[in-house]
Parts: C-alpha cells; sequence; structure tokens
C-alpha cells in the first residue's frame, strides 16, 4: 500500500517542483561530499508492540537479525512495552512484510530520519556569535563539543571560588574528561556524582548537563535547598562522559552511541560504555558481538572514558550518590540491572525515587515511571549503577529524559530548558535526601 502511494506522488508531481527537487537532491549531495556527514534518507523508526510472550520473542530474534541492520532505539523489555527500532530503507520491507505476516503491531515513529535530522540541523547554535561569558550562552539549542569545553572554561574563570575542573583522564582520541567540581569548602567533603552524555547520541543529556552546571552556580547563595546541599556536600558534573562519541554525532553519524575505539578483529567500532562496567559484566543483558549497540567490551573498564572514573570514584573515596543521565523514556531507576535480587536499600531507593519524579513532575506535569533496571526496561548487565552501587554508593540512580518516544533521542531544542528545569527538581530531591541522610 505505501509503495503505491509513493508511486501515485511522483507521477502526480509538477516537473518545476522535479527539477527543484533534482536541484536539492545534488545540492544536499554536494554538502555530504564536503561533510562527510552520514545520511538517513528513508529511514523509518518504528514503533512495536508486541502483545504475548511469542511475539515478543520473535521481537527480540529480530533485532538480532545483523543483515538487517536494525539500530534498537528503544530494546524488548516487559512484554507489552513498545519496542523502537530503526530500519534502513532496504530492509523496511523485509521488516513490515514480517511484522504483518507475524500480526504484531506497529506504528511508524519517524517516517523519514532524514527529515527529522535536516530539522535538528537548524536548530543548532552555528552562526551564532561565541558566547563571551555563561550568561550568553544559548542554553535553548544544542551544542557541539568544542562549544560544551569552552563553556566549562567559562563557568570555572567565573566562579573560581565555587567551581573548579578536574581532567580525570583522556579519552581514546585523547579529548580530555572534565569534571566540573562545585564546592564551598572543606576536604574531601561526601560527595554527589552527575553524569551525562556517556550514550553520545543522547543529546538532551550533555544539554541537560551543561544547564545543570550554570544552575549550581546560579542558585548558589539564593536557592536555600540547593544552598544547604553545598554547605555540606560536593557537586560532581562530567557533562561529556564519551567525547568521541558526542564529537563523532555530529561530525559523521548523529546515532552513535558507544565509544569510538576500534575492536580488533572486526570491522565494527567502540563499545557500549554503559555495559563496561565491572557489575555482571558479560552476563545476559549485553552484546558479546563489537557491532551491536550494546558489547561490553574485550573487559571490564576496557574503556579509558570508564576507566577514569572508576579509578576517580576509587581514590575519592567518599561518595554517597551518582547518578547518571540518558534519554529516552521518563524514567528514573535504581539497581539492578544484571540480577533479579532486589538491592539491600531497594525500600529506601524506591520511597526515594517516588518523592523525585513526583517533584519533577509539578513543573510541567512530565509523567515518570521508576523501578529497578531490570523490573522497569530490561535486564542489563555492566552498568554504570550497578557498578556505583556495589562500591557502596548507596544513592545510585539512572535517569532516562524526555521523551517516551515521539521524538526519541532527537527531541526537539525548544526542549532543552523545560527537560533540564524539571530533571533539576528530580536531582535536588535526590541530592537533598542524601545530604539528610549522610554522616
Ligand atoms: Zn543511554
Amino acid at each position: 500500500m505505501g509503495v503505491k502511494k509513493v508511486k501515485a506522488d511522483i507521477q502526480g508531481t509538477v516537473p518545476v517542483f522535479g527539477s527543484i527537487m533534482r536541484r536539492l537532491i545534488v545540492l544536499t549531495a554536494l554538502f555530504l561530499t564536503v561533510t562527510g556527514r552520514e545520511t538517513f534518507n528513508g529511514h523509518q523508526v518504528l514503533r512495536i508492540t508486541g502483545k504475548d510472550e511469542v511475539q515478543h520473542t520473535l521481537l527480540k530474534d529480530l533485532a538480532e537479525k545483523e543483515h538487517l541492520q536494525l539500530d534498537v532505539w528503544r530494546e524488548p523489555g516487559e512484554i507489552s512495552a513498545p519496542v523502537d527500532i530503526r530500519v534502513p530503507p532496504k530492509s523496511l520491507q523485509a521488516v513490515k512484510a514480517f511484522l504483518e505476516a507475524e500480526d504484531i503491531h506497529y506504528s511508524v515513529m519517524i517516517r523519514d530520519l532524514q527529515v527529522v535530522l535536516d530539522q535538528e540541523m537548524t536548530q543548532m547554535s552555528f552562526g551564532a556569535a561565541e558566547p563571551k561569558h555563561t550568561d550568553d550562552y544559548d542554553y535553548g539549542t544544542y551544542h557541539s563539543g568544542d562549544e560544551i569545553y569552552r563553556f566549562q572554561d567559562m563557568l570555572v574563570a567565573e566562579n573560581p571560588r565555587l567551581v573548579s575542573k578536574i581532567v580525570i583522564g583522556r579519552s581514546y582520541e585523547g579529548r580530555p574528561l572534565n569534571v566540573l567540581k562545585f564546592s564551598s569548602g572543606g576536604r574531601n567533603r561526601p560527595a554527589i556524582w552527575i553524569h551525562s552524555g556517556i550514550h553520545s547520541r543522547e543529546w538532551i543529556s550533555q544539554a541537560s548537563g551543561t544547564w545543570f552546571a550554570k544552575k549550581i552556580v546560579t542558585d548558589f547563595g539564593r536557592d536555600p535547598v540547593l544552598t544547604a546541599i553545598l554547605d555540606h556536600v560536593d557537586i560532581f558534573l562530567e557533562i561529556m562522559v564519551n567525547p568521541d562519541g558526542f564529537y563523532y554525532t555530529h561530525a559523521i553519524n548523529r546515532m552513535w552511541r558507544k565509544t569510538r575505539k576500534p575492536n580488533p578483529g572486526s570491522s565494527c567500532v567502540g563499545t557500549d560504555p554503559n555495559r563496561n562496567w565491572d557489575a555482571g559484566f558479560g552476563t545476559a543483558g549485553s552484546s558479546n558481538n563489537p557491532c551491536k549497540q550494546t558489547y561490553h567490551g574485550p573487559m571490564p573498564h576496557s574503556e579509558s572514558e570508564v576507566k577514569a572514573i572508576v579509578d576517580f570514584i576509587r581514590s575519592h573515596g567518599n561518595l554517597k550518590a551518582f547518578i547518571d543521565i540518558h534519554s529516552y523514556s521518563q524514567r528514573l531507576m535504581y539497581p539492578y540491572g544484571y540480577t533479579k535480587t532486589p538491592c539491600r536499600d531497594q525500600i529506601e531507593l524506591r520511597d526515594l525515587a517516588r518523592r523525585a519524579v513526583t517533584d519533577l513532575a509539578t513543573l510541567y506535569g512530565t509523567p515518570y515511571k521508576y523501578g529497578s533496571v531490570i523490573n522497569t526496561i530490561y535486564r542489563a548487565s555492566g552498568i554504570t549503577i550497578d557498578w556505583a552501587y556495589n562500591q557502596g554508593i548507596r544513592y545510585s540512580y539512572t535517569m532516562e529524559l524526555r521523551d517516551t518516544g515521539h521524538h526519541g533521542f532527537l527531541l526537539p531544542a525548544n526542549q532543552i530548558i523545560p527537560t533540564a528545569e524539571e530533571t533539576w527538581l528530580g536531582l535536588k530531591s535526590i541530592m537533598s535526601y542524601t545530604k539528610e541522610n549522610t554522616k
């Protein structure tokens, strides 16, 4: 049916429009040759919902079929939960025919990914005058890695008594792994760790991280809750955990999730840095195939981006909360991901999660689900917060920001500030509670 409609549209097109289109296509091709950016013309994102165990298993198998070159945006979780998959044009017919033959329900979440990406490009900060002060930084657009690095240096220079920059290591490609330390004084105070961008394509997380950094310096001394937090604990914030991946999403492939380290013996690059931690490493819930989005890497902490955090946290020794920020699906989750065994502090973590998502929703009513990773989304092994929790960091959480799958990873820029604002309320609940319950 879809094919017929396209044919009719093509035949009905007037010649002038056709010539403009051709010119546009030529221009686009030229642009690509110059920039080398991967395009996603005709790629669709399908939202697929299995209705029972049998369909659920079929979906899992489908996602594994390598020749179809599918990119799973949202993995199969509970039986009735939707699975979002990006399908390249060459596999569309096969995938849709399969779903229809098996009577599995699906809808088209994104009809043509490139159209959405082109739109996103128009919302970037290109061409804008470079800000000389963080007051002039445009928090409502998406920024490049260079701009985020410069932002961090400006923030430190403007607030030397509150903020300092620690370089905890280097990425595989040699970029500095910057951590901002917010501290009102004291020595080795109890601390809270927040990071964003471990998965590079989840742009709303780095954008929110940048906004949080500015929010902290703005509100310290003004907002009594934040001020009380910083009177007792330090906050560490790493905005770009995976800078190589992030640069790659800007320069080459917007859909890049993993690190950029090559895998010997494979043509596929990168490891999923959120499957690379020494907590149930390599068990079900990650892949041993370097071509998969959830490849766990050759060994725990093989990625320098992960190892840098591990070393820093161990040497610090006084972390009380750890929050890992992702997108999308609007969830706040606590350990574990690799085992169904509830974590020791499950009841407390659950109560605090409920409180945080309630506070978050007071601003715009955005609904969040909460629970342990394995019960809320799916089994995931080697994940950040499981490692953090097993190190004794009790308040370990992972957050999936907006949305629930209308735009997916391509959240429009006009949602950056509202998303960051509401997330901040959730973070403040967790940080405040951590401060109260930390000796
Ligand atoms: Zn993620």
